[in-house]
This record gives C-alpha cells, structure tokens and sequence, in this order.
C-alpha cells in the first residue's frame, strides 16, 4: 500500500529562507565577493581563539548557569555603567543568549500574545515580524523616511493604541546605518511614559558607531531603561558571528519572566566561548571599534565614488546603503542577482527588509572585509559604469 502523504501546515508557511541565506548561496556557487550577508572576512583575534581553547582545556566543557557565566554578566554590566551610565545587575538583570537572534525571539515569546500589536519600523530586520505572528501578535509597520531613514514619531502617535504591547527599536539601524538621536529617545518616552508599552532595543551594532555619531543606548534613558529589553551581540562587536553569542539586559521583573521562557528555549548557552569573551572583553577598548570600522567604511565609499553607485549616509552598524538608479532601472532583487551571477559581487537587495512593495533602487553591502576586498568591489562595480 503507498504511505498517503502527510499534509504539513507550519505556522510560517508563508515565509521563504532569508535573504542572507539565499544570496550567501548564491555568491558561493557563482564565487562573486560576497558583501550581501553581514559578517567580517578577516581573522579572528587569535587571543581569543586561545582564550576558548584553554578554557576547554581547563574542564570547562559542561552546562553554563542558566544566566550565563558569572564572569561574562559581569563584563557586560560593567561596559553598560561604563559607556551608558547605566546600571543592571549581574544577578538578576542580565542573560546570555544564542545571539541576539534568540533574545530577540525570547524576549517576544515572553511577553505577545494573541491580539496585542507590536509596533516596528520598516526597513526592518528580518526576525522581528515571523516572530510576533508565531505568539499570535500583529505587526503595525511605520516606515522609516527614504532615504534618511528617520522615524516620523507623529505616525507612531497614530498607530498607538490600548492594543500596542511593545514598540520595536533597532538603532544603529540595519540596513541604513541611520542612529536615533536624543530628539529621538525624549520622543519615544513622551509616548510610552504613562502606558504599558514594552520596548525591545536592538543594539547589536552598538560598538560599530562612525561618522561623528553616538549611541545613544535605550539603556541610558531612565523612561526608556524601566521597560526594555536590551539586546547586544558579542559575535557583532568582537567580529565571531558563528560564536553565536549575544545578552539581553532587562530590569528585575522583565528579565524574571524572560528567563522562565529561555531556560526552556535554550537552557544555556557555549560555557568555554562565554568564559573566552568573558575574559577578552575586560581587556578590550571598545571605543575603538567604531574607529576600526569607521576607516573600512571610508575605503568603500571612496572606492564607490568611481562608480555608478552612490552611497547614502551611514553612521553605524557595518552596512552602506547604495542608489544605483544611475548604473540600472531593474528591481533591487534582479538586479542584486545580475550583480551577483554577472558581476561578481553579491549584496542585499533591501525591498525583503519591507513588507509592502518597494523598489527605491538601493542594495546593502557589508563593509566588514578586508581593505583589498573593498577595493576589489569597487573596481568590479566601476565596470557597470
Ligand atoms: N539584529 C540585527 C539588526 C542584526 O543585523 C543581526 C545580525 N546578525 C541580529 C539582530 C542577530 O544577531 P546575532 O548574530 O547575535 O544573533
Ligand atoms: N544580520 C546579518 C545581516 O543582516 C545576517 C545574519 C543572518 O543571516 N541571520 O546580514
């Protein structure tokens, strides 16, 4: 007898393999340059690969505490008072979490539920919405202003209502590299200060700030600090993105609930890799990771001005936006296809970032390469004229 198929009906059958995965894909099997996907190719420290090498030597090779390991809540709670005057406690305020991807998904498991609304911002990275519709919740998009990407906070004034649970920040923002400003924070607390709205800050490009800029941390803000969950990613700042670690900092009462749901999530996460950063981080100037970014920000987009493309301001994160309406007419996802399969250098076409039709003639492209990389890109694209 043939077996009968199974009908399968996920929860989001609706929803594709990321963009990142797709063109990461891509510029392997073609082996164009690949700035689509945001990760660094250039090595890692090798002090810190030794740091996690004798931490596994030394028998540390077991479960973690649920929390993370007292040492690396600890470094993270110290460069929070340090760089935002902001204070948590490493007992009761701080998890460590499988990146930031899983606090962020954590952290809106604990609290959406069926019928609450979540307010975010479109271009918006791409965790952030499958995640509210699997508890239930409904996205409520406020589209940021092409091509500064700044929030119109009279918009989100209209969409607030008794139904928003929680307003989704990500600053420096992917993919713009646009940063919110004082202006920006005062108006989020004028909206939420006498409610109940949550707010989620994604900050995993906090370290990676240029240009002149700031950031201006959610943490540091005392309306704001009371009712968020604050996520970081040490695989972003300390370039291991496959380590695969990030924290989420949260006051007393929010980071009680959101660890009743990450230690059934995840229970914990890599000890010898927690205990490497945790080590590693008391000894690093973060303040000098913006200046490391920034010079390779500036070989790029120096490398674009002899091409087509025209780069749009960027102040963090490590992401250049790029108009490319003078080299092309195409949609952003055939044309970051053709560039890819005909060009060699693979980018992010950022109309996925949205939900709702948009075609403003921009590819992304990560930064986070070595110079000659860079340089390579450039004088590919210079070849599209
Ligand atoms: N948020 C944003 C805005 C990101 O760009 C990324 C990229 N990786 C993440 C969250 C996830 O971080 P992690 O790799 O630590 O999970
Ligand atoms: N955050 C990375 C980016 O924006 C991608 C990480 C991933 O593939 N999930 O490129």
């Amino acid at each position: 007898m043939p077996v009968k198929p199974l009908h399968i009906s996920g929860k989001l059958s609706h929803v594709e393999s990321s963009i990142f995965t797709l063109m990461s894909a891509l510029a392997q099997k073609h082996q164009a340059l690949n700035l689509s996907q945001g990760f660094p190719d250039f090595e890692v420290d090798p002090v810190l690969i030794e740091l996690v090498h004798q931490n596994m030597k030394a028998g540390h090779n077991q479960y973690a505490p649920m929390a993370g390991v007292p040492e690396l809540r600890q470094a993270i709670v110290d460069f929070t008072q340090d760089l935002y005057g902001a204070q948590y406690h490493p007992d009761k305020e701080i998890t460590i979490t499988a990146g930031a991807t899983q606090g962020i998904a954590t952290a809106i498991a604990t609290t959406i539920r069926e019928g609450d609304e979540v307010i975010l911002f479109s271009p918006a990275y791409d965790c952030y919405m499958p995640m509210i519709e699997l508890n239930g919740g409904t996205p409520i998009t406020v589209k940021l202003e092409h091509p500064n990407y700044s929030i119109d906070w009279n918009q989100v004034k209209r969409v607030v209502n008794h139904r928003t649970k929680m307003i989704i920040i990500n600053t420096p923002h992917n993919p713009s590299g646009s940063v919110l400003t004082q202006d920006d924070l005062n108006a989020l607390a004028e909206i939420v200060e006498n409610s109940n709205i949550l707010l989620l800050a994604d900050e995993v490009y906090e370290h990676i700030i240029f240009n002149g800029a700031q950031h201006l941390s959610i943490r540091s803000h005392e309306v704001l600090k009371q009712r968020a969950f604050v996520m970081g990613s040490l695989g972003k700042s300390l370039h291991v993105t496959g380590w695969k670690t990030g924290y989420c900092l949260a006051p007393e009462p929010l980071m009680k609930e959101f660890q009743k749901v990450h230690q059934y999530q995840v229970f914990c996460t890599n000890k010898p890799v927690q205990l490497a950063l945790a080590e590693y981080l008391n000894t690093t100037d973060l303040r000098a990771i913006g200046g490391f970014y920034e010079q390779k920000q500036k070989v790029f987009e120096k490398a674009l001005a002899s091409t087509g493309f025209k780069a749009l301001p960027t102040y963090g994160s490590y992401f250049q936006l790029a108009d490319y309406s003078s080299v092309s007419t195409q949609d952003d996802m055939t044309f970051a296809h053709e560039l890819t399969v005909k060009h060699g250098v693979a980018a992010i076409p950022v109309s996925p970032f949205y939900r709702f039709p948009t075609d403003h003639k921009v590819l992304r492209f990560c930064f986070a390469k070595n110079e000659e990389t860079l340089e390579k890109a450039g004088a590919l694209l210079a070849k599209l004229g």
